[in-house]
């Protein structure tokens, strides 16, 4: 019975390392995450054609170098030798439904040209070695295109200097999880901001219930409080992708 007691408390601890290993590896790795845009869609579309349907980028390009290799939609090699790794998106790995759809996107845009970089100042790396980065072409993020685009979804992973849900749409997939995690926050901390029902972060341009933890990220001197959500989106405001305000 002993023995048999140790062996279960064994294989018990065995499975925690192993879940514990399994989840730190599968930061910046598939999701098993899919789209089912075809990859025709770009096919005739020229780069100024895509690159009008947006606005400049907010980042910075704080180096460049040419675009050797698409790996896949998140992933780009330069002719400095850095792999890049887009930082706050997942795109669907090889083999998968919609992976060719993102990657030629991404190779339309960048391959064997000048892109950017905005490498994320909380975090450079990822784990492979990969530089996390926001990659600008002409002055417009790829990274928001492939979330706006529904080709990425999102993928945030603190710490990060970027919050991927400012680049997000109607298309954008935000998977599961962020949501789940957004209300919980809400349930443990209802009372805790009675300066508004709503924040307002005239930065990005986006307001949360007083309850997002990412409307109470928001830096003191960005933030404006709204008692109600109307007069939140008479200014402008566009509504958080988490917390649904
Ligand atoms: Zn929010």
């Amino acid at each position: 019975m002993t023995i048999t007691k140790k062996h279960i408390i064994s294989i018990f601890f065995i499975l925690i390392i192993a879940i514990g290993t399994i989840s730190v590896v599968s930061a910046y790795a598939g999701t098993g995450f899919t789209h089912d845009i075809p990859f025709s869609k770009y096919r005739d579309k020229s780069v100024s054609d895509i690159l009008n349907n947006y606005e400049d980028t907010e980042c910075h390009v704080e180096e460049s170098a040419i675009c050797t290799q698409v790996v896949d939609g998140d992933t780009i090699y330069l002719d400095n030798g850095d792999k890049v790794r887009f930082v706050g998106v997942n795109t669907p790995e090889r083999g998968v439904e919609g992976y060719i759809a993102s990657k030629n996107f991404v190779q339309k845009l960048c391959l064997n040209k000048k892109v950017g970089l905005d490498i994320d100042n909380a975090k450079n790396k990822d784990k492979y070695g990969r530089i996390l980065a926001v990659v600008i072409v002409d002055g417009k993020s790829v990274n928001e295109m492939l979330l706006k685009e529904g080709l990425a979804e999102i993928m945030y992973i603190p710490p990060s200097e970027f919050y991927p849900f400012d680049w997000a749409n109607n298309s954008t997939h935000i998977p599961e999880s962020y949501n789940t995690y957004a209300h919980t926050q809400k349930d443990t901390s209802s009372n805790s901001d009675n300066s508004g029902n709503y924040i307002g972060n005239s930065n990005s341009g986006k307001f949360h219930k007083s309850t997002c933890k990412w409307g109470q990220k928001t830096a003191e001197h960005n933030r404006i409080y709204f008692k109600d959500r109307n007069l939140a989106v008479s200014q402008g405001y566009k509504p958080c992708k988490v917390c649904n305000p």
